[in-house]
């Protein structure tokens, strides 16, 4: 279903003011964690200003650890939906099991498919009946086709609203925390009409790596960045060593018009 061959012509998703493929690059950014309603709505302000048209962050979290902090859940999701009335931007935010799909689906725009439930396939089943767009997210040993197979569950089940995200690979090497194959945005492109979004935040896992990476993400054409961003990343409760700051996050977007405009 996903197939080029099936459909020649790109798909465009959209929720709110977000739009991602056929032409339009979307723009997903916020912190990892949803951790206070200062931090969210600072973060949404911020990102909407440099020219975000979408708020990330989790308030569900699949932590490494059990011991690390796991999210704010329904509270989080709170507010989110609070920064999008203050701000319009689109909700993206993870789902992590097919019992949180109603609730979460209820206040999030988009619902993300995190890299490590790419195979849950009771979930994916799941979102395909949501009636909301699904950000699914590569799993990081998964291969294209196993990624694009998953990405049909979701469409089998009736709904059409698929993005697939690069979000970097398990590789031998430590340099980056994963590596981020960028050949993926065409590949993608050739193989399937789904719109393609990268993640160079966990794709590198590095803040210094970050803005080089989602500028060459536009440049591979890219229909989307997710990116994390916070107000002070050095105290993030998750992933503050690959956030950006907001200063950072606006001179990386005004990088990324001028490659957008140059293609
Ligand atoms: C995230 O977006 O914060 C996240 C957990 O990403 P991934 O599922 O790609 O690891
Ligand atoms: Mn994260």
């Amino acid at each position: 279903v996903a197939s080029r061959e099936v459909k020649k012509d790109s798909t465009q998703i959209r929720a709110l003011n977000l739009k991602v493929g056929a032409g339009s690059i979307g723009i997903m950014a916020g912190p990892c964690s949803v951790e206070s309603k200062e931090q969210i709505l600072a973060c949404a302000h911020a990102v909407k200003a440099a020219g975000a048209t979408s708020l990330r962050g989790g308030a569900y979290k699949p932590r490494t650890s059990p011991y690390a902090f796991q999210g704010m859940k329904e509270e989080g999701l709170k507010l989110l939906a609070l920064a999008r009335e203050q701000t319009g931007l689109a909700i993206v935010t993870e789902i992590m099991s097919t019992e949180e799909v109603p609730l979460v689906a209820s206040y999030a725009d988009v619902l993300q498919i995190g890299a490590r439930n790419m195979q849950n396939y009771r979930l994916l089943e799941a979102v395909g009946k949501a009636n909301k767009p699904v950000l699914l997210k590569r799993g990081p040993s998964a291969t294209m086709e196993e990624f694009l197979l998953a990405a049909e569950y979701i469409l089998n089940e009736g709904n059409p609203n698929v993005m697939l995200c690069e979000r970097g690979i398990r590789t031998f090497e430590a340099h980056t925390r994963f590596t981020l194959p960028l050949a993926s945005v065409p590949y993608l492109h050739h193989k399937t009409h789904l719109p393609v979004v990268v993640d160079p935040s966990h794709g590198t896992g590095h803040t210094y790596l970050v803005p080089d990476m989602a500028v060459a993400s536009i440049a591979a054409g890219a229909d989307g960045l997710i990116l994390e961003v916070h107000p002070d990343p050095e105290r993030a409760l998750s992933d503050g060593y690959q956030s950006l700051n907001f200063k950072q996050f606006d001179e990386t977007m005004s990088r990324c018009r001028t490659v957008a405009t140059a293609l």
